[in-house]
């Protein structure tokens, strides 16, 4: 009788569709960066919370291995490219973003990163470029997009221009709320927001502090008032930049601050129930393997195969509504599609 309300449960469930999702990417990060983790951790995740789980493949159209740009425009706008575009087909064409079709089918939309936010993967859900260097132009794409809340560093990007734009002004005059403290983030309960933490990128952990997972909670306050639904993608930055540095104590910190907040929006999801949580990798960094550790002492000795990124398959997560379509093996252009479909969105 009990195997049978299982069961009966389970098939209910995987016929709902979410009205929210919450698109979480650790950038670089791998399996052995999640696992590092969790010894480290007394041997458990927030990450284990998630009965879905699949891979994701993340060559991009020019290079076995992918670079943040190809990488985030394959997850966002469900194109492979080549390394270092933004938001475009190979041969330099627009491609919308889940982010855009999720905006003007009503829903709110967010971004949240450790990083500035016209850094390659946040700029792969907002901005249309052909390289990811082009970061005043990344900035005033903002201004052209339509996202309602967006958290992260990068203030020089929108007012040290050499075209003279002030566009944090501009924000303003676009009815935003800015905001260059976390403090002043947590105020703003509706509307949109610009949260321009720092000049440049947020600094690392432990520096950072409890910025990722405030800043999140502070995103999905706001957007959940929208009765049509919202996305929010939320990015672990800086477990790529420790990787390329070959850091394994910095991707440890990194990898539980992203752990920590995957909690937390884990937590909401559980209560809304109308919340669809994806987790997963742009590409891993820095080729990272575990050779050796001690469950006991909770270390690992990391070892490194490059400084940049390697090729392998990368994890993904899924909670919620529609969380078992991630599931298996699947090409990094496919979440984009699948979310649409879930989200019943016009493309
Ligand atoms: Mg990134
Ligand atoms: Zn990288």
């Amino acid at each position: 009788m009990v195997a049978f309300f299982v069961i009966a449960t389970s098939a209910v469930f995987a016929q709902q569709k979410p009205k929210n999702i919450v698109f979480i990417i650790g950038d670089g990060m791998g399996l052995a960066h999640i696992y590092a983790g969790m010894v480290t951790n007394a041997n458990h995740l927030q990450m284990e919370r998630f009965k879905n789980i699949g891979f994701s493949k993340t060559y991009s159209a020019n290079n076995f291995t992918t670079d943040s740009g190809a990488g985030g425009t394959a997850l966002a706008c469900g194109v492979k490219t080549k390394n270092g575009m933004i938001g475009m087909t190979p041969d330099s064409l627009v491609a919308q973003s889940i982010l855009e079709v999720a905006s003007r089918n009503g829903l709110s939309t967010g971004v949240v990163v450790t990083c500035d936010v016209t850094h390659a993967t946040p700029a792969s859900f907002i901005a249309h470029q052909v390289s990811r260097k082009m970061t005043q132009e990344i900035a005033a794409d903002y201004l052209k997009s339509c996202v309602d809340v967006f958290i992260g560093g990068g203030r020089k990007n929108f007012r040290n221009r050499t075209d003279n734009r002030d566009l944090i002004v501009e924000l303003s005059n676009n009815n935003y709320n800015v905001a260059f403290t976390l403090d002043e983030v947590q105020k703003v309960k509706s509307g949109k927001l610009a949260g321009l933490l720092y000049d440049g990128h947020n600094p690392p952990i432990p520096e950072r502090g409890d910025m990722l997972p405030t800043a999140s909670i502070a995103a999905l306050d706001i957007l959940d008032n929208n009765k049509n639904g919202f996305f929010l993608m939320i990015e672990g930055s800086q477990i790529d930049w420790a990787s390329h540095n070959n850091d394994a104590s910095q991707i440890i910190r990194e990898v539980l601050d992203l752990d920590n907040t995957i909690g937390k929006v884990l937590d909401f999801a559980e209560q809304n129930k109308n919340t669809l949580v994806i987790v997963t990798a742009d590409h891993e960094t820095g080729g990272l393997t575990l050779p050796s550790g001690d469950m006991l002492k909770e270390v690992v000795n990391g070892d490194f195969s490059t400084k940049d990124h390697s090729g392998v398959l990368v994890p993904v997560f899924a909670f919620g509504p529609g969380a078992e379509q991630f599931t298996g093996f699947m090409e990094n252009t496919s979440f984009k599609n699948k979310m649409v479909k879930l989200l019943k969105l016009k493309d």
